[in-house]
Formats: structure tokens, C-alpha cells, sequence
């Protein structure tokens, strides 16, 4: 079989826009140009031991300029609340994102994607055409982010700001004055409307599941044919009053002895259908590959493109694919303001992951990937954003660049282990030989400053940032079992099958929210307003008070109320306690769900070993400047202000932040 026989290829253009712009550098040497690289999850402590042995050469050259910083995080550290602390410029008293998942009180409990949902703004019933349905009802996908983004201020004072795959910032707000352009990141899903659906399938008996968190299936053979077939699930046909799945076969020849295997489909058009050929050996990932799904016999169809991972094909054929994302030459939901900007981007460098959450790691905490296999993933998405920073590089002219780096955060969340505590489910050795993976991370992403610095020119201010800090995670807790063993919750399962709300007087949800079930707020609530904060110091003198059965160790270092850390309106849909957790320990994964634990403390069993959704003064973030700051205790709300003040923007009165920088 010959490799890539016919392999459907797209021509990236990386040089093409270089000699047009370079031009233009000349001209903007005189302007202010500001560059911003936000690393999520950066650790200082890291940051620091490697500058201290030389291993950050770029790091300790521009701290030498400006200064090095811990950066205070959020309340609680989680990414989405603490990049809206860095858009706003203020809490989520005023941002109003407390975690990544809110509860609506008026259905009681329900739980929700806290940054953005659909919602029908007018409900038309479909027309019917044989078959098919044309829906007819309006809907529209809202942000839930408020406040207003500091990039607003810059846009309307004719600033030009660029923004590569900024979190919390989808849909991306529009640009009022055309000066502001953006490519949201974290919150865009996948072409299914998930934060990342793998599909792995597998010649092996096993029992199916599908869950947005990835797909198990089976491999099927052709009835007629024998050939091996992988029914991939796309999203749900609209055309269709079932609303059903569209699918499409991928057909699977392996050849077992020299363990490789041809996949084949067919992208169905109106007026041509175009068949696809892939030939992968064992342990090979396929480049983006267009997928379309056909709506109807005669179209339209729906584009998504996916990369094919080969895991094996003897004993069983194992065959992972990534979620399904958007084609950024023709995405089919608006993730980028202008809408053409991520056009632009895809027709210069081609194709790159488009859904918020790049990194496999529901794979790789599902176990149907390893840590190398992983890495090798993982090390694609970094290669996707060093191309895209190439790219923006080479077209920022003036104004403010800022570039987001997700690496940082989801390379940890599986590798870091910084002690010799017992780690989950690696060896001594191993706990020690992944986390020096996310050392040699850092000395990457130090030689993307240098490369930064030196393009940027000795007079640019540049900032390199990060949202939060690291700990390893080794203890879950399990907090609606707590609830429940104290008496406040009356549960016997899962808060959404048979909570009995009349005997409920607190629950979990989300990574660190503990909500009250207020009277008059929650709709079966029975807690009495004028309770409400005996209530509250009784619970967090118990939370407190919790000592891990194992060792005796504090689980929570800091019990934060909403109503004293909180300024702004939004605060009255915020959660009454944000729990602190200490380092080493988190929420339990049932917890953030509303589900109960059979232990209160225990291990941690999964390769997601690292966290950071703990008590915020345990992991700051990190500043980075060549310019010397007024403070000492640099704040991610502190940002915003002082972007604005380095283009002589005042601070806005919705910020509480202070601009760093004297200009
Ligand atoms: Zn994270």
C-alpha cells in the first residue's frame, strides 16, 4: 500500500503576507506597540527556579529590564473567572463568571456553561417540507460575560488591538469603531456545541457510550462488504424533525503486517462528491482533514474538519479522532470579530485547532490515550499557536498584541508533580521525568519571548502574564458528601435525581461555588434570608475544621465570602462561599456535577493530577516586564488599567484595578 496514496492535501501559506508588512515596520518604529504574551497557568515558583539556573534566558533578561512578579489571581483561580478579571479590569462582582459552571436558581439547581449559551429570542414553529423541517425560530448565542472589556476603550480612541485566542471571550463582542480585532479561545466549542467530543473507536467488543466529554464506539463491519467501518457522529441535523445526528462512514482497510491502515470517505456535494484517502502508520496523527456532513440528498452540507489518530490495528483496529472543529477558511459559527478575521488567519497558515479546549486530555483522563501519545498531541497545539504568533508578528504594526498560550495550563494539568508525594498513577520516577516535560515547556516558551523581544525592538513595552499558578492535585474532596454527612443536604444519589429540596439547606456546584437554598431566590428554596448568615459562618467553621482522615492534613486553607470579596451587581448571582481549597487537594470530579462521593477525602485516581482551583493566595500568577511597575502587589485585575495607561486611556470607573505603569 503506498503512503498517502491520495491524500487530500490544503496548501498552507505561511510566508505570504511577510514582505507586504514589512514595509510598514518602519512607520510604526515611531508608534507605540505593545505585545502581551498570556501564558495560562504559569507558575512563579517554576518561573523562578529556572531563571535561577539559566534556563529562562529571555525571562531573566526582560525581568532584568522591568521587573518579576507573583500576579494576586482570582477568587476562585479558575481560567474563565480569572481572564475575566483581566478583560474587566474588576471582580466577578462586576463580570459576573464565578466558575466554569453557574447554576440558573430559578430551576432550582440547574447547572449551565457559565461563559456563553444559545437562548430563543422567538419561538416560530418549523415549516415542513416532505421530509425535512425549515426552522424558523430565532436564537441567538450570548456571551454571559458583563462588564465592559478594556479593548472597547482602545477601539473607540482608534487604538488598533489584535487578540489571538483570548479565553472567556466567546462570542467575541463586536467592535464598535473596527479598530479591535479578536480570535476567541477558551469557551469555543466544538462543531457538536461541546467543549471537546473525541470519537474513539474500536474493533473490540465493548458497550457504547456517548457523552460530551468523548465518544466510545465500535467498529462495525459492512454487512455486504466485510470492510471495517467507523460511523463518525456529527452534529444534529436541524433539516430533520428528529434532529438527529448526521453521521458518516470512514471505511478502515488495516493491513496487519506492516501495521498501517487506509481510511476512506466520501464528502458528499451537490454536484461532486470528493473521496478521501489517508494512509497512517501505527501511532501516526493525519493533518486536518476536511469532513462534511450532507444535510439534506441535495445540501447543504455542514464543514468540520478532524485529524485521524491510528492507535492500532492488531489485535483490534483503535482509531481516535478529535473533536470535530471548524474550518477556519469557512467556519460555520462566528468565533472571531471581524468574522473574516479568522479567514485571514486560516488562508496564511492554514488549517490549526479552532475549539477552545485544544489539548486531548478527555482522552487522556479516560485512559484510551497515554502520557506520550498525549504529548505528541499536545506538542501540536503548541505548534499551532508558535505559527499563529509567527503570523501575527508579521501583521502587528501598532497598537496592542496580545497572544494566548494554552500549553502552559493543559500540559500541567497531566504532567506537573512538583514533590515526591505519592502521585496517582505514575512511579516515583515517572512523577519526576513528565513534570521536567513542563520545564522544558517553560525554556520553549522562553525562546518564544526571545524571539518576541527581538522583533519587537528595545523600546516596546512586553508583558508576559499568566492567570494563575500550579499544585499538584492528590486528594479529592468529596463536598455535597460532606453537606450531606453534616446535615445540610438531603441527597441520596445525584442532586438532579433525588435531591429532596425541603430538607436542603446547602449544595455544591462547580469547582469552588457552595450555594445556600435561599428562600425567595432558589425556587424550592427553604433557608430564611434572615438565617442566611448564621448559616454561613456555621458552614465555613466546619468546612474549616475538615481534616483528611489519611494524615491529619487541613483540606481547606480559606472559605471566601461572596458578599465581602465580591463589588458589583453580578454578585447576586454568584455562589454564598467560594471554597479554598489547600495545595494537593481539590473539589472531588462528582462535585463539580452535583453528584455524591461514596468517601468525603480520597485519592485522586486520574491522570489529570494537577489543578489549580484551590485558595487564590496559594497560586498566583505571573508578571513579566521590561517596564517597572508602582506596586508591590501586582493584581490580574491591575492589567486592564494599565494597558489603558499605557496608551493614555484613564481608567474607567468600572474598574477597580490600578494602572502599574506610570507612562
Ligand atoms: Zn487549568
Amino acid at each position: 500500500m503506498s503512503k498517502r496514496s491520495a491524500v487530500i492535501s490544503r496548501w498552507i501559506i505561511v510566508a505570504a503576507c511577510v514582505p507586504m508588512l514589512a514595509g510598514c515596520r518602519e512607520d510604526a518604529k515611531t508608534k507605540t506597540r505593545v505585545l502581551v504574551l498570556g501564558c495560562d497557568g504559569m507558575d512563579p515558583k517554576l518561573v523562578q527556579k529556572l531563571m535561577s539556573e539559566g534556563r529562562l534566558p529571555n525571562f531573566s533578561k526582560l525581568a532584568a529590564q522591568g521587573g518579576f512578579w507573583p500576579l494576586t489571581t482570582s477568587i476562585p483561580p479558575q481560567s474563565p473567572v480569572a481572564w475575566s478579571n483581566f478583560i474587566t479590569g474588576a471582580d466577578p462582582g462586576v463580570h459576573g463568571i464565578f466558575d466554569f459552571i453557574h447554576r440558573d436558581p430559578s430551576h432550582q439547581a440547574e447547572p449551565y456553561f457559565s461563559t456563553n449559551r444559545v437562548v430563543e429570542l422567538e419561538h416560530k414553529a418549523p415549516w415542513h417540507l416532505g421530509d425535512y423541517q425549515l426552522p424558523r425560530s430565532t436564537t441567538k448565542n450570548e456571551l454571559l460575560r458583563r462588564g465592559r472589556p478594556f479593548w472597547d476603550y482602545l477601539d473607540e480612541a482608534g487604538i488598533p488591538v489584535q487578540m489571538y485566542h483570548l479565553p472567556a471571550n466567546y462570542p467575541p463582542t463586536p467592535s464598535s469603531h473596527g479598530h479591535a480585532a479578536c480570535l476567541a479561545g477558551m469557551g469555543v466549542p466544538d462543531a457538536l456545541g461541546n467543549q471537546g467530543t473525541f470519537e474513539h473507536f474500536t474493533s473490540e467488543p465493548r458497550p457504547e457510550t456517548k457523552a460530551a466529554e468523548g465518544m466510545r464506539l465500535r467498529i462495525r463491519r459492512d454487512p455486504t462488504t466485510g470492510v471495517a467501518i467507523a460511523r463518525l457522529q456529527g452534529p444534529a441535523n436541524e433539516l430533520q424533525p428528529s434532529a438527529s445526528p448526521m453521521t458518516l462512514d470512514i471505511q478502515i482497510y488495516p493491513d496487519k503486517k506492516n501495521n498501517v491502515a487506509k481510511l476512506v470517505y466520501v464528502n458528499k456535494g451537490v454536484l461532486s462528491d470528493e473521496t478521501v484517502e489517508l494512509v497512517l502508520d501505527v501511532g501516526e496523527w493525519s493533518e486536518w482533514s476536511d469532513v462534511f456532513f450532507l444535510k439534506t440528498p441535495v445540501g447543504p452540507s455542514f464543514g468540520t474538519m478532524v485529524r485521524f489518530y491510528l492507535q492500532s490495528v492488531r489485535p483490534d483496529i483503535e482509531l481516535l479522532v478529535t473533536p470535530l472543529n471548524f474550518i477556519p477558511t469557512r467556519p460555520e459559527i462566528q468565533f472571531s470579530e471581524p468574522a473574516h478575521f479568522v479567514e485571514d488567519i486560516g488562508s496564511a497558515i492554514g488549517p490549526f485547532y479552532t475549539q477552545g479546549f485544544a489539548e486531548q486530555f478527555n482522552a487522556r483522563k479516560q485512559d484510551l490515550i497515554n502520557d506520550e501519545e498525549y504529548h505528541v498531541q499536545a506538542d501540536q497545539v503548541l505548534n499551532d499557536s508558535m505559527r499563529m504568533l509567527d503570523y501575527a508578528l508579521d501583521r502587528f504594526t501598532t497598537g496592542l498584541l496580545f497572544f494566548y498560550f494554552s500549553s502552559t495550563d493543559l500540559q500541567a494539568h497531566i504532567y506537573w508533580w512538583d514533590n515526591n508525594d505519592k502521585h496517582p498513577v505514575r512511579t516515583p520516577e515517572n512523577a519526576k521525568k513528565y513534570n521536567r516535560l513542563i520545564e522544558d515547556l517553560y525554556t520553549k516558551i522562553d525562546a518564544v519571548l526571545g524571539r518576541c523581544m527581538e522583533r519587537m525592538g528595545p523600546d516596546a513595552p512586553i508583558v508576559v502574564m499568566s492567570d494563575h499558578g500550579f499544585a499538584n492535585f492528590r486528594r479529592c474532596f468529596g463536598l455535597n458528601t460532606w453537606l450531606k454527612q453534616q446535615g445540610y443536604l438531603s441527597v441520596a444519589t445525584d442532586m438532579y435525581v433525588d435531591a429532596d429540596w425541603t430538607q436542603t439547606k446547602a449544595y455544591g456546584l462547580g469547582l469552588n461555588g457552595l450555594y445556600l437554598n435561599l428562600r425567595g431566590r432558589e425556587k424550592d428554596g427553604i433557608v430564611d434570608p434572615n438565617q442566611r448568615d448564621a448559616l454561613l459562618k456555621e458552614i465555613e467553621k466546619g468546612l474549616l475544621a475538615v481534616r483528611d482522615p489519611q494524615d491529619g492534613h487541613q483540606v481547606i486553607r480559606r472559605v471566601y465570602r461572596t458578599d465581602e470579596c465580591y463589588h458589583g451587581s453580578e454578585t447576586r448571582n454568584a455562589p454564598d462561599l467560594i471554597v479554598g481549597y489547600d495545595r494537593g487537594y481539590r473539589a472531588s470530579w462528582n462535585t463539580c456535577l452535583g453528584k455524591m462521593d461514596s468517601e468525603i477525602v480520597f485519592d485522586n485516581n486520574q491522570a489529570w493530577s494537577a489543578d489549580h482551583c484551590i485558595a487564590h493566595d496559594l497560586v498566583p500568577g505571573i508578571l513579566v516586564s521590561n517596564r517597572k511597575i508602582n506596586v508591590a502587589d501586582p493584581a490580574l485585575i491591575d492589567i486592564a488599567p494599565t494597558l489603558l495607561s499605557i496608551f493614555n486611556q484613564s481608567r474607567p470607573a468600572t474598574m477597580s484595578g490600578r494602572p502599574l505603569i506610570t507612562p
